[in-house]
């Protein structure tokens, strides 16, 4: 039995709390809703500070919003047929390895 009292305070050392009271896990959560404009104002401004003050979350909502917005004109305009087909092989790839 040990009876470490701060084991729960190292697993996570990187994450730092924010004085809005927004970690790095919940704003990389709260970051799909963000995207969406599914948050409120009052929410979507504490995220958007956290996302300016903090270099990994930072990026990782300016790369998940690039990724949107080039996926939503491969979808509006067409996905070329050979991303289709490298897409269905891997799947069938996937499936035969779990058969
Ligand atoms: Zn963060």
């Amino acid at each position: 039995m040990n009876e470490s009292d701060d084991s729960t305070m190292s697993q996570h050392p990187m994450n730092a709390t924010s004085p809005d009271g927004v970690d790095c896990d919940e704003a990389v959560h709260a970051l799909y809703h963000y995207l969406d404009g599914e948050l409120t104002d009052e929410r979507r401004a504490v995220i958007s500070l956290h996302l300016d003050q903090c270099a990994p979350c930072g990026s990782a909502a300016h790369f998940e919003s690039e990724l949107r917005r080039i996926v939503a004109d491969q979808c509006t305009d067409r996905v070329p047929q050979s991303l289709i087909e490298r897409v269905a092989a891997a799947i069938n790839e996937e499936e035969r390895h779990g058969n």
